[in-house]
């Protein structure tokens, strides 16, 4: 039986490491392929039109959005981010598992359009590890900082809307189950349905 690809919606706060957990999983496995999205924001120093994102005019965007070349689409901090339909697509029906790391409002447009989609929320092991990781980091001023807790604050609102939590504390640890989780929800009924659609047919030869 050849194996369709996962959908799978990767969120977390800002400071939870969920960006570092997705390259080790690309890293380690060679089932997971990585959505790059498109964006209208301004690249940052040494990011790559095509590797980080596809930087994108507000123009160029919304022609996107009138083709429907984007599965889903969000609005952030001032800026668009959208996730290109194309790639999704062939990628998951050559049998890789499709991450998505996106925000919360794309992540619950996936849901809507794929039932079949995993969502994995990161999580901080509390409050206070979140706040020193983003302060560690020393690249943001104290304000944005606070920014980024106070929208934390908000985002934990839709936390159980997400399918599982992952507690990022140590991140093998980390990595090893959210791996082995995303394996095991390939053996879910509701994503074997060809499957067991196929099996049940097949059986009527014994009737
Ligand atoms: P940043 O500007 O820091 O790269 O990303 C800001 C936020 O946008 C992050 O939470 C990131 O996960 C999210 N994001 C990146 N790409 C997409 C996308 O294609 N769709 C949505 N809905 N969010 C995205």
């Amino acid at each position: 039986m050849k194996r369709k690809g996962l959908l799978l919606v990767i969120s977390g706060f800002a400071g939870t490491g969920k960006g570092t957990i997705v390259q080790e999983l690309l890293k380690k496995y060679d089932n997971y392929a990585l959505s790059v999205s498109a964006t209208t924001r301004d690249p940052r120093p040494g990011e790559e039109n095509g590797i980080h994102y596809f930087f994108k005019s507000r123009e160029e965007f919304q022609q996107m959005i009138r083709e429907n070349a984007l599965v889903e689409y969000a609005e952030y901090v001032g800026n668009f981010y959208g996730t290109p339909r194309a790639y999704v697509q062939e990628q998951m029906d050559a049998g890789k598992d499709v991450i998505l790391e996106i925000e919360i409002q794309g992540a619950l447009k996936i849901k809507e359009q794929f039932p079949e989609a995993l969502l994995i929320f990161v999580a901080p092991p509390d409050a206070r590890t979140l706040e020193a990781r983003l302060t560690g980091r020393g690249t943001e001023t104290a304000e944005v900082i606070k920014k980024r807790l106070s929208r934390a604050v908000e985002e934990s609102e839709f936390m159980s809307r997400y399918d599982y939590v992952i507690v990022n504390d140590d991140l093998d640890i980390c990595v090893e189950q959210t791996h082995h989780l995303i394996q095991s929800e390939h053996f879910s009924t509701l994503r074997s349905r060809e499957f067991i659609e196929t099996l049940q047919k097949d059986l009527k030869i014994f009737e």
